[in-house]
């Protein structure tokens, strides 16, 4: 009886010793072959896995180094990946001296080669920004999951609402009907955190889509069938921080992985401190170094390891789903030098993308200090084609508040235009009235329709590339300071039930079904302008409340009005304009639709907009 025990034991330690051990991760998931960088550093994560040796064959593919970090349940695989090497799947096995431990089936893919991926956007579209929570519930047997912690709520702002992939990919067609040609969700990656989970961006799994949004699959689907529409996709990304929740924090690879304090540390939120030449080291340290937020761990983007950690999982995302951009949060927070290396290695792969920084400052060299080719003194370089023009956002903001003066009103906008010179490339600059971070557009402008339209006439044909956020359109309001619930209110008819569906225009009040007609007129005759999107910009400098700039190329012209005066309708002598206007003969309107015979004058009644195409 006691050898039969003995023997047990023995058996029980001797399986213990040799038990299969549980690989839980290896990221990224699977690559491709023919890739422009011929290196890949696999992540590998599961108990102990340090203590195995790890080994492959596969023709093409070297082991260049493994590496052993400060946690042993990490292993780092450097992998050569030839030029020649074909498609195919080979089984990595994780060897205790004979013994194999684990093992993983590891898939080279080819590259997605379909024709309409990776195009990039630029100031021929439109941008739609959504927030997936709240635009739409496709399916509401996704709204709880069994693994994710926090359950829908509608009646918090603060809540999550159930809103999802589905959702957008059945709305799809009004996005495009609408006029818009390209579309950034709001982060959709998991984040299992307990609560405030709705917005994004504290993410727990960067290779996963939240399964109360759906699966990778069926965001893959969505951008499917978003370039069937010809709508481009941006996806938004996080490099400066992650959820508190994510698993390799839960686990730390290296106790640098991240930015640790004694006591808990914010970041002093003062993106300048990264361009002052003055800056003293501390206030750089607690802007690059301090937590966002008490559930938002910051990333140590120095640590070489993480760095390729999130460079490939950006290129996996790119190459996975035929991405067209993305869009990068809290661009200043994250390590500069960071910054720069990942936008040349995703531009390296994909050269046709664009990558849009949130880099979010109030004045104009703080925000050309972050744009490609910036020709900044300390010789910083960020390779961000694209930058949030935040400077224009607070233009767009005062300017039909204000009585005109010879810094206000409208003198807001003619200066933020003067000072481009500043920029290399003024034309892929993100111009917005709001965004998911700010006051709603129309509540800004005091619910003020006729400004509304003012503002969307000047940005939809100045310079940039406009992005709209979701139900600016529909003059959907809140303020910020009530609450982020409040300035991301559900979509109406997105939701089974909604007493008003702004999808099929019903049940909007007249102001609305204003707003959409004006928005759908102006953004479908904007898609065939290439003289918008293209054409040269010249700006009148605002005078007696009179705002004028026109579009224009060698044969072709848009001029647009703007009067700020509160009364007075105005009949503006045209001969100050003769620079473009001595070229062309007749106009039209393009929202009403007015046929001018001659251009010699103009009536323009107050607070409003006039965009005239003009004819030889
Ligand atoms: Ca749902």
């Amino acid at each position: 009886m006691k050898l039969k025990l003995l023997v047990i034991a023995f058996l029980a330690l001797a399986l213990q010793v040799h038990a299969k051990t549980d690989l839980k991760k290896v990221e990224p998931m699977n690559w491709w072959v023919g890739m422009n960088n011929p290196n890949l550093q696999l992540l590998v994560y599961g108990e102990n896995i340090s203590l195995t040796q790890p080994v492959l064959s596969y023709q093409g593919v070297q082991v260049k180094e493994i590496h052993k970090v400060e946690n042993p349940n990490y292993l780092f695989i450097d992998l050569v990946i030839g030029a020649e090497t074909q498609p195919g799947k080979f089984t990595i096995e994780f060897k205790e001296g004979k013994k194999n431990v684990a093992s993983y089936k590891y898939e080279l893919k080819a590259k997605n080669t379909q024709p309409n991926i990776h195009k990039g956007f630029s100031s021929s579209d439109v941008v739609y920004l959504l927030m997936p929570d709240r635009f739409s519930n496709g399916d509401p047997t996704n709204d709880n999951h069994p693994e994710t912690v926090e359950k829908a709520n509608r009646t918090l702002p603060s809540g999550r609402h159930g809103g999802d992939l589905q959702g957008v990919i059945n709305h799809l067609d009004y996005i495009a009907q609408t006029g818009f040609t390209a579309l950034w969700l709001n982060p959709f990656l998991e984040n299992n955190q307990d609560a405030f989970t709705y917005h994004g961006y504290a993410i727990s799994d960067f290779y996963k889509v939240d399964p109360r949004y759906g699966t990778n699959a069926l965001f893959l689907e969505l951008v499917n069938q978003s370039h069937q529409k010809d709508i481009k996709i941006i996806m938004d990304m996080v490099f400066n921080h992650c959820g508190s929740a994510h698993w390799f924090i839960k686990d730390l690879p290296m106790k640098n992985w991240i930015h640790q304090h004694e006591a808990y540390t914010r970041s002093n939120f003062r993106a300048p401190v990264i361009s002052d030449p003055y800056a003293a080291q501390a206030d750089v340290e607690k802007m690059l170094t301090g937590w966002f937020d008490t559930n938002m761990p910051d990333l140590n983007q120095q640590n070489p390891f993480l760095a390729t950690y999130l460079i490939q999982n950006t290129i996996w995302w790119v190459e996975y789903a035929g991405l067209d951009g993305i869009r990068v949060d809290t661009q200043p927070y994250s390590y500069k030098e960071f910054m720069s290396d990942w936008a040349q290695a995703v531009m390296a792969e994909y050269p046709t993308l664009n990558l849009v920084g949130e880099a979010w400052i109030q004045l104009i060299p703080n925000t050309t200090y972050f744009q490609r080719g910036a020709k900044n003194r300390d010789g910083y370089d960020s390779h961000m084609t694209c930058v949030t023009d935040f400077p224009m956002h607070d233009a767009l903001n005062a300017a039909f508040n204000e009585k005109e003066g010879w810094t206000e009103g409208m003198a807001k906008l003619y200066i933020t235009l003067a000072q481009d010179f500043a920029y290399q490339h003024p034309e892929n600059l993100l111009i917005f009235a709001d965004n998911h971070d700010l006051n709603r557009f129309y509540e800004s402008i005091g619910h003020d329709l006729r400004k509304f339209k003012m503002a969307m006439a000047f940005m939809l044909t100045t310079r940039g590339v406009p992005q709209v956020y979701y139900g600016t359109e529909i003059l959907m309001d809140g303020m910020e300071h009530q609450g982020h619930g409040f300035i991301r209110k559900d979509f109406p008819g997105g939701w089974m039930g909604d007493t008003i569906d702004a999808f099929s225009l019903s049940g909007l009040n007249p102001d609305q079904a204003d707003a959409h007609h004006y928005m759908k007129t102006l953004l479908n005759w904007r898609k065939k302008n290439e003289v918008i999107h293209r054409g040269k910009l010249m700006q009148f400098i605002p005078e007696d409340g009179i705002y004028v700039t026109f579009r224009y190329t060698d044969n072709k012209a848009v001029m647009v009005v703007l009067n700020n005066n509160e009364q007075a309708d105005k009949t503006i002598a045209t001969h100050r304009y003769k620079e473009i206007l001595s070229l062309y003969k007749t106009g039209k309107e393009v929202i009403l639709g007015t046929a001018y015979s001659k251009l010699d004058s103009l009536q323009i009644p107050a607070k409003s907009a006039l965009i005239i195409e003009l004819n030889k």
